[in-house]
């Protein structure tokens, strides 16, 4: 299969014309002032900022079908924009023109507690949707950290802490509202549980990062709130850790979540509690489980769950009784790494996120380590470890850009040897692009090409992310 190009041979773009369009229709809703533009210029990567010449705040699907259609007259790239919390540069209009912004777009269509099903707006956040669910015993698991908007999330396939026993937002995700590069709104999907009817185009659109379409409404799976308890022990070895997940996990105990620190985040963690911090860890790589049971003392899996975790030279448990307690530790988890980037001043965090298959995870995490002790960037190890995921996280000045590349290529590099992937939930945006035909391989690499030009056949939606340059 040989690759197909993008369109190579376009009209100019008549961006003046078509901010003057958007002003003219939207008024204060598309504005061109300077604090707008620079609050539009980044996301939370450390990839170099870039302004907007306009940022568009619709209010509804049929508005943002105004505005691409306003896009595609004047072959103007737009950028959709959540919240701008994403960690690849995805949301960074790298070639000017519209920001496309989903704050208004704010609105929770429908719970069906029923059916736990809710419709939301793209623009709705995580967090206001589970204020909202509340007091429905439902709630919606997936938890990337940051309070983002489900359309984004759903356009990065986000995933978090949750996603060893929920699933990330593929699974999640039922249904979607779309609207493509020429202004057509297209439903995808339904509310059915499952269904086997025609080419899957949610999947298609979630994880697409705003390059086939932008998403303006998505239907989401609820779960029942569980009860759980979490605990935490400390390890003498990273392998330790790791073999005792996969023995839990190979016991079918239902882990909600189990994340990994490694010594350095440890020690963050113990220099943050020695100036008034929540916790105090034993200087050990850790394991924090969240299990999906009232596990009581005499409870056999306890007692199970302890000797795995004896048995692989790990502490005796620390069980955090009752939710205040818990919640610690998942508020420290969520905390650490600001905590270590305000101890380098004027550092900027880079964050890998790497996915292997869990038999490969001791490899490639004892490696990033070793990169890690090799380097002079401070840098930090925290893994998702039920799925395979981990983040490298290097506290960044901005003289160390290059070295902090070279050791975040070696890690993909080394995760996609193992059968893995260079981004297990983050996405591509601007910074995993070089990895994309080394993953996939050129045939399925120009298939995504053929895709792309078939729905945005100017190539105006967030050009320059996710597909690698031709060369
Ligand atoms: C401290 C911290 C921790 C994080 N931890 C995790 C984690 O554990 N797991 C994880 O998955 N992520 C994590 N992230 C990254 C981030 O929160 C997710 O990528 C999130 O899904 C981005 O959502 P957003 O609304 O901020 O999207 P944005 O950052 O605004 O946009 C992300 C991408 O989606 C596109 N987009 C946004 N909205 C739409 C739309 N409606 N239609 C089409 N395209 C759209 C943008 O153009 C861009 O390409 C973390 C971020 C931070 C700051």
């Amino acid at each position: 299969m040989t690759e197909h190009a993008l369109p190579q041979t376009f009209e100019p773009s008549d961006t003046a014309s078509a901010v003057e369009a958007l002003k003219a229709r939207f008024g204060e809703a598309a504005s061109t002032g300077s604090s707008v533009l620079g609050l539009h210029r980044r996301d939370e990567s450390h990839h170099a900022p870039f302004d907007p010449d306009i940022v568009v705040f619709p209010s509804s699907t049929e508005e943002v079908a105004e505005v691409l259609r306003i896009a595609s007259r004047f072959r103007v790239p737009v950028t959709p924009w959540g919240t701008g919390s994403g960690l690849e540069g995805g949301a960074i209009p790298t070639r000017g023109g519209i920001t496309l912004s989903m704050a208004r777009l704010d609105r929770i269509l429908e719970i069906r507690p029923d059916d736990m099903i809710a419709r939301v707006e793209a623009g709705v956040r995580r967090k206001t949707l589970n204020r909202e669910l509340r007091d429905t015993g439902l709630f919606f698991p997936v938890d990337p950290g940051a309070d983002a908007s489900l359309g984004g999330m759903a356009s990065t396939g986000a995933s978090g802490t949750n996603a060893v026993r929920y699933g990330v937002m593929r699974e999640n995700v039922l249904g979607l509202t779309v609207v493509t590069a020429a202004g057509e709104i297209v439903k995808t999907g339904s509310l059915a549980r499952k269904s086997s009817s025609g080419y899957d185009l949610t999947r298609l659109f979630v994880g697409s990062e705003g390059t086939l379409g932008v998403v303006t409404e998505v239907s989401l799976r609820l779960h029942p709130i569980a009860d759980s308890v979490s605990a935490l022990a400390g390890f003498e070895t990273l392998e330790g850790a790791i073999a005792t997940v996969i023995d839990i996990k190979r016991m079918g105990l239902s882990i909600g979540r189990v994340e990994l620190l490694d010594l350095q985040t440890v020690h963050a963690i113990n220099r943050e509690h020695a100036r008034g911090g929540p916790l105090a860890l034993e200087p050990l790589p850790t394991l924090f489980f969240e299990f999906q049971h009232a596990l009581g003392e005499s409870d056999p899996s306890t007692e199970a769950i302890a000797e795995i975790v004896a048995s692989h030279g790990g502490t005796p448990l620390r069980w955090m009784r009752g939710a205040d307690a818990a919640q610690v530790i998942w508020d420290v988890r969520r905390d650490a790494m600001g905590w270590a980037e305000r101890e380098r001043p004027g550092s900027r965090s880079w964050s890998t996120d790497t996915c292997v298959p869990i038999s490969a995870l001791a490899e490639s995490i004892l490696g990033a380590s070793a990169d890690i002790a090799a380097s002079s960037v401070p840098g930090y190890i925290i893994g998702h470890v039920g799925d395979g995921n981990f983040h490298c996280i290097f506290m960044m000045l901005p003289d160390e850009e290059d070295e902090v590349h070279a050791i975040a290529e070696r890690i993909a590099r080394r995760a996609l040897q193992a059968s893995g992937t260079a981004t297990g939930e983050h996405g591509v945006g601007i910074g995993k692009r070089e990895f994309l035909i080394e993953e996939h391989g050129l045939p399925a690499v120009t298939l995504m090409r053929t895709l792309k030009a078939a729905l945005d056949p100017l190539d105006i939606l967030n050009p320059g992310k996710v597909l690698p340059d031709l060369v």
